[in-house]
C-alpha cells in the first residue's frame, strides 16, 4: 500500500481512541500528539502539520460543541466517530488543492503534455498514462519529444511495443519542438483521441529546458500540461513544482515511486499546496501500478478504510475489456441490482488482475489486514471469499446478502451445539468452504457495502441519464 508506514502510525493513534472509555480533552490531545508525529516522520512540512493541529482541536472542539446541544448529552461512542470524523476530514482537507484537473473527452483529440526533471518517471508515466486511457475507450499514442537524452526514444518506443500503444518519434530531426508538432499534427489527422507527449527534463541549462518546454507548449497547444514529480523529494515537491509553474503552467500532477518511499506525504501535502490538483500517483514500475488520486478515497485507503470508488473503477475497467459483461453490469447497476453472484464473478476476474495485495486493500474492512501482506497470501484470503459464495445455494446467490443478516444477531444453539435459525445459513455455509462464520459474515459485509455503492452508482447515472458508466 502506498504510505503503509504513515497508514500504519494513524491507524494506531485513531486505535488508541477507540479504545479510550471516556473521551476527554487529554485523549483528544494524545490523539492529536500521535497525529503530529506520524505526518512529521512522513515529511510532511511542519506548517502544515501545525496548522492541521490547530485545525483539528478546532473543528473537534464545534463537532462536539454543535452534537451536544443538538442531542442532549453525548454517548462515548458517538463523541468518538465525532473526533474520528473531524481528523478524517482535516487530514482529507491537506491533500485537496480544492481545484479540479482537465478530464479528457471523447470525440476530440486531447493533447496531454508531461514535463519534469530527467529521473521523475516521466517515459514510464506517460506510457502508464496512454494504457489507462486505452483501458477506458480512448484511441491514444505517444509523441517523444525529448531528444536531449540518448536512447529517450528507444525507452518509449520499448515501453509503447510492448503496450501496443502507437507512437511517433525520430533518430535524426534534433529539434523537439518540430517532432512534438509533426507527431500531434500526425495523431490529430488520424482521430486519435488521446495525444501524451513526453518531453525532455535535462538540458545543458536550467532556463533552456524551460524555454524548449514553452516553446513546445505553444506548437502543440495541450490542453492539459501534467508535471510529472518524483515523491523521494518529499518537502521539495513544492518548490520545484512552483519552478516548473513559472514557466509552463502545467494544470496537473503525477507523483511517482510512492511504492517504498517514506517521504511520499510530504510531496503530496507540499503539491496541494501550490492548489495543483494530483491526478495520478506512480507506484511501482509496471505499467499497471499507476492510481488514481483523489482526496477523499486516498485518505479512507490509508486509514484502513478501503476505496469503493476505486474498487469499483477497477471492476469498470475489467468490464471495458470485455464489452457483452460490461453491458450486462451496466443494465444490473441501473437497475440497483448486484448480488452476491455479481461481486462472486467481479472477485474471481479481479484475481487475474494486477497486484492483488493492491486491490484487496480497496476492499473496506479488508484494508488495514492487506497491509504488507504478499499477493499470494492476499490471493489465498480471495480464494476463500469466493470458496464462501460458492458453498452458497441459488436463493443466496441472487439474494444482496440481506438474506443473511438477522442471523447473526440471535445466535441460538440446538442440542448439538448448531445455529438454529437464520444463522443456520451462515454456519451451513462456513462448514461448506472450510471457513468460519466470521468470515461469512466478513464477506457479506463487504458485499454489502459494495451492493450499497453499486446502488448508489447505479442511481446517479439513471439521474443523470448516463448510460456510459465506463467513463
Ligand atoms: P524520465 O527520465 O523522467 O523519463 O524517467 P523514466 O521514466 O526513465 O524513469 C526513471 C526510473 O524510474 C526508471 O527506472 C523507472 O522504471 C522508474 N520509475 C518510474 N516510475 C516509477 C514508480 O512509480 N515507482 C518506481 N519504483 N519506479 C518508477
Amino acid at each position: 500500500m502506498v504510505l503503509a508506514d504513515l497508514g500504519k502510525r494513524l491507524n494506531n493513534a485513531l486505535g488508541q481512541l477507540s479504545k479510550a472509555s471516556v473521551v476527554d480533552d487529554q485523549v483528544i490531545e494524545a490523539l492529536i500528539k500521535d497525529l503530529v508525529s506520524a505526518l512529521l516522520e512522513a515529511d510532511v512540512n511542519v506548517k502544515l502539520v501545525a496548522s492541521l493541529r490547530t485545525k483539528i482541536r478546532a473543528r473537534v472542539k464545534k463537532s462536539l460543541e454543535d452534537a451536544e446541544t443538538s442531542s442532549q448529552g453525548l454517548r462515548e461512542s458517538n463523541k468518538k466517530q465525532i473526533v474520528q470524523k473531524a481528523v478524517f476530514d482535516e487530514l482529507v482537507a491537506m491533500v485537496d488543492p480544492g481545484t479540479e484537473p482537465y478530464k479528457p473527452v471523447k470525440g476530440k483529440s486531447n493533447v496531454l503534455m508531461a514535463v519534469g526533471i530527467q529521473g521523475a518517471g516521466k517515459t514510464t508515466t506517460c506510457t502508464k498514462l496512454a494504457v489507462h486511457y486505452q483501458r477506458k475507450g480512448f484511441r491514444t499514442c505517444l509523441v517523444c519529444a525529448d531528444t536531449f537524452r540518448a536512447g529517450a526514444f528507444d525507452q518509449l518506443k520499448q515501453n509503447a511495443t510492448k503496450a501496443k500503444i502507437p507512437f511517433y518519434g525520430s533518430y535524426t530531426e534534433t529539434d523537439p519542438v518540430a517532432i512534438a508538432s509533426m507527431g500531434v499534427e500526425k495523431f490529430r489527422k488520424e482521430r486519435f483521441d488521446v495525444i501524451i507527449v513526453d518531453t525532455s527534463g535535462r538540458h545543458k541549462q536550467e532556463s533552456e529546458l524551460f524555454e524548449e518546454m514553452v516553446n513546445i507548449g505553444n506548437a502543440v497547444k495541450p490542453d492539459m500540461t501534467i508535471m510529472v514529480l518524483d515523491a523521494s523529494i518529499g518537502q521539495a515537491a513544492e518548490g520545484q513544482s512552483r519552478a516548473f509553474k513559472e514557466s509552463s503552467n502545467f494544470g496537473a500532477i503525477i507523483v511517482t515511486k510512492l511504492d517504498g518511499h517514506a517521504k511520499g506525504g510530504g510531496a503530496i501535502s507540499a503539491v496541494a499546496a501550490t492548489k495543483t490538483p494530483i491526478i495520478f500517483l506512480g507506484t511501482g514500475e509496471h505499467l499497471n501500478d499507476l492510481e488514481r488520486f483523489a482526496p477523499q478515497p486516498f485518505i479512507s485507503k490509508l486509514l484502513g478504510m478501503g476505496d469503493m470508488q476505486g474498487l469499483f473503477e477497477h471492476m469498470q475497467d475489467v468490464a471495458m475489456a470485455n464489452p457483452d459483461k460490461q453491458k450486462a453490469m451496466a443494465k444490473k447497476l441501473e437497475e440497483g441490482k448486484f448480488a452476491l453472484r455479481d461481486w462472486r464473478e467481479q472477485l474471481s476476474t479481479l484475481m487475474n488482475m494486477g497486484s492483488l495485495s493492491k486491490i484487496m486493500s480497496s476492499i473496506p474492512g479488508l484494508s488495514g489486514a492487506m497491509e504488507g501482506v504478499s499477493d499470494e497470501d492476499a490471493g489465498s484470503k480471495l480464494k476463500r471469499m469466493i470458496f464462501i459464495m460458492d458453498s452458497m445455494d441459488n436463493a443466496e446467490l441472487d439474494s444482496d446478502g440481506l438474506i443473511f443478516a438477522s442471523g447473526f444477531k440471535c445466535m441460538k444453539m440446538d442440542s448439538e451445539g448448531i445455529p438454529t435459525g437464520l444463522n443456520k445459513r451462515a454456519f451451513r455455509v462456513a462448514r461448506g468452504s472450510g471457513t468460519s462464520v466470521k468470515e461469512v459474515e466478513e464477506m457479506l459485509t463487504q458485499a454489502r457495502a459494495m451492493s450499497g455503492f453499486a446502488k448508489m452508482a447505479g442511481g446517479m447515472a439513471n439521474a443523470s441519464k448516463e448510460k456510459d458508466w465506463t467513463k
